[in-house]
């Protein structure tokens, strides 16, 4: 039996490639505009970062990397997520200097081994912003309004921004525990995953979708009640600076992230329509991460977009992908006009004219027959009779048009046509 794709993977055929190139391009437009550079870190890290980065307690670092020892007998892991590794390697360059904010995105595949469903697979692609270096407010502000900015342009207006604050290493641990005290008289009720997170890390219990845990969660405590003066005040001016940008958002106390380094600032992006995997992005603040790394202590903040959960909700819409540049076809018959062909193919192509041709010699209707199916705008036709008096045939695949040109007009003829020029 043929060899196939590993469970949980996916191929991102040529057809449906225009959906990918439409969103990068548009992501990369609009991180840009705010400053955002782009920067490409390996697929695979040392299994510490991770494990240091992330947080021993998370689903991510309990159950789901892809961890191996490479031949030298390291211990490797394929990125599950990009910020880690964005610490990584700001601390590894001191991009610290010149002091600042440093602001990167990067787009490219993660790795988790989760159970595959629609939606969820185990290896899929994130657009990743991150802000390291400033623990202003304006700078929270700003990713979510860049954020909100991307989706709206990319065509999607209508998604819930669900924002919260998880405090910092000052209150949360006080809040922390007022939770545990609250979830120990209701421990027996709960499911076995959260009764295991209750010793670990009573926060991940906030965003159980188990319906008992949600339906005991209705009364627990929430962390606005146990945050610092300063916490609050960041937590507030955040808010204050989207209502001043008119970004509107949805205050949701029990927005929990699920990685240990997240602290105030948290929010998610969800679509109804996608079903049960509907966050579409997730992001917060982490200053504690650089620190926890290894690095100097430097307050963070990003976001990551699933690329494919992004795709499936424009595709939801509706929305209209712009198609590749049109082709042409140029059908040769005849040896003679063959080797011609080729030439002018490798001319066009040289001026940055898409356009394809046989190499089996092919009857004139099996070439149009592949002209069409490759959708072109033109075909040309080269037979030993045009060759000879130096024209070529233009035909319109569209409608019934055709005319013969001078050889040498063909290049003017199709920048203009194709409106290159
Ligand atoms: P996270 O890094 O867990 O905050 O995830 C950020 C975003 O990545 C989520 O909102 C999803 O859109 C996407 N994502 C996370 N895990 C997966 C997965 N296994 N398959 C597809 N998309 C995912």
């Amino acid at each position: 039996m043929a060899i196939q794709a590993v469970r949980g993977v996916k191929d991102i055929l040529p057809e449906d490639m225009p959906k990918w190139h439409y969103v990068e391009r548009i992501a990369r437009r609009v991180l840009e505009t705010h400053g955002y550079q782009e920067i490409r870190t390996p697929i695979f890290e040392k299994t510490a970062l991770f494990t240091r980065g992330i947080g021993e307690t998370t689903d991510i670092v309990e159950k789901e990397m892809y961890t191996f020892a490479d031949k030298g007998g390291e211990m490797l892991t394929l990125r599950p997520e990009a910020t880690a590794a964005i610490a990584r390697a700001y601390t590894e360059h001191k991009l610290y200097f010149p002091p600042g904010v440093f602001k990167v995105y990067c787009i490219g595949p993660m790795f988790r081994y989760e159970r595959p469903q629609a939606g969820r697979y185990r290896q899929f692609y994130q657009i990743d912003a991150e802000a390291l270096g400033s623990s202003s407010p304006y700078i929270d502000a700003e990713i979510i309004v860049m954020l909100i900015t991307l989706l709206h342009e990319l065509g999607l207006e209508q998604l819930a921004l669900h924002l919260n604050t998880l405090g910092d290493a000052q209150c949360r641990p006080l809040y922390r525990e007022e939770l545990r005290r609250f979830l120990g008289a209701h421990l027996s009720r709960l499911c076995p995953d959260c009764q295991g997170r209750y010793e670990r890390n009573p926060l991940r219990i906030l965003d159980c979708k188990n319906p008992q845990c949600q339906q005991i969660l209705t009364t627990a405590p929430t962390v606005q009640d146990y945050l610092c003066p300063a916490c609050r005040q960041h937590f507030e001016t955040v808010l204050q600076l989207l209502t001043a940008v008119d970004v509107p958002y949805v205050l949701d106390a029990r927005l929990v992230r699920g990685l240990d380094y997240y602290t105030r600032t948290t929010f998610e992006i969800l679509a109804p329509g996608l079903g049960a995997q509907n966050a579409v992005v997730g992001g917060g603040r982490y200053d504690g991460l650089v620190e926890a790394i290894g690095g100097p202590s430097t307050p963070g903040i990003g976001f990551a977009i699933g690329m494919e959960r992004l795709i499936a909700l424009l595709e939801e819409k509706g929305v209209v992908f712009p198609s590749p540049q049109p082709m042409v076809f140029l059908a040769a018959l005849g040896e003679q006009a063959q080797t011609k062909a080729f030439q002018l193919v490798c001319t066009l192509r040289r001026l940055g004219i898409a356009i394809e041709m046989e190499y089996e010699p092919k009857s004139l209707k099996s070439q149009l027959r592949r002209a069409n199916k490759l959708g072109v705008r033109y075909t040309l036709i080269l037979g030993e009779d045009e060759l000879s008096s130096g024209k070529i045939v233009i035909k319109e695949m569209q409608g019934e048009g055709q005319e013969r040109i001078d050889l040498s007009q063909v290049v003017p003829f199709l920048q203009q046509k194709l409106a290159l020029v």
